[in-house]
């Protein structure tokens, strides 16, 4: 079972390349930037997630005058990035928590380390979920792992390479044992693009998706229209 998805997953992974290309994790990122700004990513878009992030150095330039203010400062300089009472809330107990346990604001180390002790270690934070940690595991320290959001569990039920009704922290233990190797970065992005522009939540294009030969989903509604 697991090998014929394996299979199915290289197979998509290079058509993906093909569509998109193989997207590189940035290089010399920085661990703890990337964190704070993975919280304010939560129910945001990428424009307004960046718009709080600049607000929030532009205030308060280093991460330990962050950990100083008061929360409700913090509040106002995030409020574009949405939900900012608990993420206000979330970027202050990551960074006592990382003072606490530490001493200073660097997570850069973090990379050196075992992935899964680090998930195991931040998703003790409220507000750093499994998805958030191994997006900056991925994003930040080049890890192979692959983090599933909403989007990226939906593209891999309808493709079939996990139950249909399967829920993301479902779907993110399955995709570990699935996913190509040493290719969780530029499969996760790629399968984002692909449905940002062809299987989108509402309305997929599938008459034009290249995927449809692999494509659960697809093979289902091309059953029931031809009966
Ligand atoms: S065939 Fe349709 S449902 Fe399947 S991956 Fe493509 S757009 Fe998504």
């Amino acid at each position: 079972m697991s090998k014929r998805l394996r299979d199915k997953a290289v197979k998509i992974d290079l058509l993906l390349e093909e569509l998109y290309g193989v997207p590189q994790p940035g290089k010399n990122v920085n661990v703890l930037d990337e964190l704070i700004l993975t919280l304010l990513s939560h129910n945001t878009n990428d424009i307004n997630r960046d718009k709080g992030y600049a607000e929030l150095r532009k205030h308060y330039p280093t991460w330990e005058v962050v950990r100083k203010t008061p929360r409700k400062k913090i509040e106002n300089a995030i409020r574009i990035a949405g939900l900012a009472p608990a993420k206000s809330g979330y970027i202050k107990d990551t960074l006592d928590f990382i003072s606490d346990n530490w001493g200073k604001l660097d997570l850069n180390w973090i990379c050196k380390k075992d992935p899964q002790w680090v998930e195991d270690t931040f998703t003790q934070v409220k507000g750093i979920g499994v998805k958030t940690i191994n997006v900056v595991l991925s994003f930040a320290c080049n890890a192979d792992r692959f983090p599933v959001d909403t989007h990226i569990n939906r593209i891999c039920a309808r493709l079939g390479l996990v139950p249909e009704n399967s829920p993301p922290e479902k779907t993110y233990k399955l995709m570990a044992d699935i996913f190509p190797k040493g290719k969780a970065f530029s499969f996760h992005i790629n399968i984002i693009t692909h449905g940002r522009k062809t299987c989108k939540a509402r309305n997929p294009l599938c008459a034009e998706c290249n995927l449809k030969k692999h494509c659960s989903y697809y093979k289902k509604i091309k059953l029931s229209t031809s009966q």
